[in-house]
Parts: C-alpha cells; structure tokens; sequence
C-alpha cells in the first residue's frame, strides 16, 4: 500500500503511463508525477490503430484486461468530456486478389478492389474504435486538473539502495525524489528495468503506418484486415474522415531514446499501395502522414503487470503487443487498484513480473 500523499513518478507518457496516471488521481493519489522523454503519445499511443475487440484475447492471461478493456471506452468517454474518436465498427476479413468476391459477408461499397474473400471478423457488439492520441492526450490532462504533472525529460538511472528507492536521475542531470516509480515506457520499459539491475527482458517490434484522407462520405465505418503476401494489413476509417493503414512489421533494433525511432519509406509505400488495391476512393491520394513505432514485446509474450521483485514500491506496466490501446486503460486501473490495495486485483494477477523478472 502506497500513502496517498506521497510522490508516485511515473516513468513513460503512453497510454499505460496516462491510464494509471488518471485512474490514481481518481483514487485520490495527490502526488504523482508523469515523466515523458518525448511528448505524451509520442510513440506507439499516438501512432496506433486504435481497433478494440472485445474477445480477441479469450482464453488467454489477458482476457479480463480485454473485456474491460472494451467497456471502459464508453465510461471514459463520459467522463473524460472530450471526442477521443470512439465509435463501435463492424470488422471483415478480406483476401485481395483475383476471385469472385465471395464469402460469408459482402464487402460495403467503397471496397471496390479486387477482392477474393471475404468474411466478418466482428459486428459493432464486439468490435469498436477509438483515436488512441486523443485518448492518452485526454486521458493525461483530466489527471493534470486533478493535480497530476507532468515532467517533460529522459530518465537514464536510478537511485536505489537494498529495496528502498531514492529518487530517478534525468538527461538533464537533474533528480526527482520519489520512492514510489512505476515503470510504462512501452519496449523501453527493458531499459528501465536494466537501471534497477534487473535483465531486459522487454523490447519492441517496429511497425509503419499511413493516414489518408479521401473525400468527405467516400467510405463508412467498417475495419479491414487485409490478407496480402507481404502480410497482415489493417485498414481503419476514422470518424474525423481520414483512413489509418498499418501493417508492415521488420526487425530493425529499438533506439535507446524514444525521440530517435524512423520509419522505413518502403514499408510506407506498399501500405500505401494496398490502400490504392482496395479501394479507388484511396486510390492516387498523397499520404497525410507516414509513421513508425514499437509494439512492446516481452520475453514470453505476456504483458508484464505489478510490482518488481527485489523492491517494495517499483511497479511495472508494459507489455502488451498489438493490444495496448484495448489493454491500456484497463492496465492503469487495475494497477491504481494494487497500489491502492496491496492486492492484485483479479484482472492482472497472470501477469504478475514475478513470473519471469527474479
Ligand atoms: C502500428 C501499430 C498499430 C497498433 N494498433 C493497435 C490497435 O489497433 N489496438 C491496440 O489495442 N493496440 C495497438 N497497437 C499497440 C499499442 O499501440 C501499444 O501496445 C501501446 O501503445 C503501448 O503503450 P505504452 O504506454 O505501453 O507504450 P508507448 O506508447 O510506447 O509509450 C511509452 C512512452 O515512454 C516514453 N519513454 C521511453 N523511455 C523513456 C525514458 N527513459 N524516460 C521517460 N520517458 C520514456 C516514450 O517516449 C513513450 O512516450 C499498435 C501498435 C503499433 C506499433
């Protein structure tokens, strides 16, 4: 158990850092600080799809975390009093190629290319979206107007003598005193870990994205998830009109600061052309943006959520692969809940640190 008053620093400003930043400030937590390298959402909560599902994760340590996960975005966007571009989608599987279009589904109108298959993968009961800049952004700044900061540098070391912690060491040279850090930097969460003498056993996986704006009412409110030979590709009309395409994962090595990750222009150009396959509505249009970020992969392919062991107050949030923005939410509730308690709440307790951090 965390006292109320004292300084909670949270290291990463992505959706799990902002998430549990909100949902401790709700618990009345008075002193916390959010400590980001870059901007908040910088990274991969900025530069996301967005897609939630509510039982993709059946039958797997994350299940709990997804299926609140998908009904949290209806209560936050109440309370958080913003647009955070939240809608429900129905969601098809199509095969781009030559064939006659058939499947267990027709594809809507503006799909229009050459489709081979096509079949549903979720109906607007199971399958939502939300913006996930605009949510972490919202998410952040309600916590601020309940007192929570935020501290815009990189943290390189930590303080720390036997379990006790004594305060975070900044780029700048600066320290920031707190015995309570909870560790959400995403892949670079491996690093944060190294700095508590603790082996990285987190990274991260490079992906690319684009974001197309056709005109106004060419395309509806349906999720694409594209067979192409070159891999899976996501296709995400928006409600402010643009069209998110993702897809295109490599192995380039994660940057050890956040502020240098690149994008590859190749991987950019072929999402660029399955949007022009799948539909002449996109077809010729001039991205609007190109991106890279890191999906957070841990060693065994489970998020990692709860406290450090070898440590009485260092927690850790990361993890959580193609799933953060579904998880994300859910993760800094249940997170804000064991600090709050001392217990687990039943939601996270398989992806208990100790399972794999000794
Ligand atoms: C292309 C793509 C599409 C995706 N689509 C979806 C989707 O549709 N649905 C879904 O649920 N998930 C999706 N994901 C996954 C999701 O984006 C991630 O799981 C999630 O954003 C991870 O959030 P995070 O807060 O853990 O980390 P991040 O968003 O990576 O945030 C970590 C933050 O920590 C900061 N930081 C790092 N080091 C330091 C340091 N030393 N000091 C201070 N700050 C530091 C970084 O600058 C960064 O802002 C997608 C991911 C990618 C790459």
């Amino acid at each position: 158990m965390v006292p109320k008053d004292q300084p909670v620093l949270i290291v990463g400003g992505g959706i799990v850092g902002c998430s549990t930043a909100y949902y401790l400030s709700k618990a009345g937590f008075t002193n916390v600080i959010v400590i980001e390298a870059v901007d908040v959402a910088h990274a991969a909560s900025g530069r996301a799809g967005g897609f939630l599902a509510r039982d993709w994760c059946n039958n797997q340590p994350t299940q709990a975390l997804a299926i609140r996960g998908f009904e949290i975005y209806s209560e936050l966007t109440a309370e958080l009093g913003v647009d955070i571009g939240y809608r429900h989608v129905n969601t098809l599987s199509l095969n781009l190629g030559s064939g006659d279009g058939r499947g267990d589904a027709t594809a809507p109108g503006w799909v229009d290319g050459q489709v081979s298959n096509v079949s549903v993968l979720g109906t607007k009961g199971t399958t939502a979206q939300v913006h996930p800049g605009l949510a972490t952004k919202a998410l952040l700044s309600k916590a601020q107007e309940k007192g929570v900061k935020l501290l815009r540098s990189r943290v390189i070391a930590a303080n720390y003598s036997e379990k006790k912690i004594n305060s975070l060491l900044l780029e700048s040279g600066e320290t920031v005193p707190g015995e309570t850090v909870i560790l959400t930097m995403g892949p670079w969460t491996g690093f944060g870990l190294e700095w508590f003498g603790k082996s990285k056993i987190i990274s991260g996986e490079r992906a690319h994205s684009i974001v197309l704006k056709p005109e106004p009412g060419r395309v509806d409110d349906t999720a694409l998830f594209l067979s192409l030979p070159a891999g899976e590709t996501e296709v995400y009309p928006r409600p402010d009109g643009t069209v998110y395409v993702c897809g295109q994962q490599d192995e380039e090595p994660l940057p050890a600061d956040p502020a240098l990750v690149v994008s590859n222009p190749v991987m950019c150009a072929d999402l660029l052309q399955a949007a022009y396959r799948v539909s002449s509505s996109l077809s010729g249009l001039k991205e609007e943006s190109t991106s890279a970020c890191y999906l957070p992969t841990v060693k065994d392919h489970k998020p990692l959520v709860g406290l450090v062991p070898g440590f009485t107050s260092l927690y850790i949030a990361a993890g959580h692969f193609c799933w953060g923005i579904l998880q994300g939410p859910a993760t800094g509730e249940a997170l804000a809940q064991l600090i709050l308690s001392g217990e687990a709440p039943e939601s996270i307790q398989r992806l208990d640190p100790a399972r794999i951090i000794k």
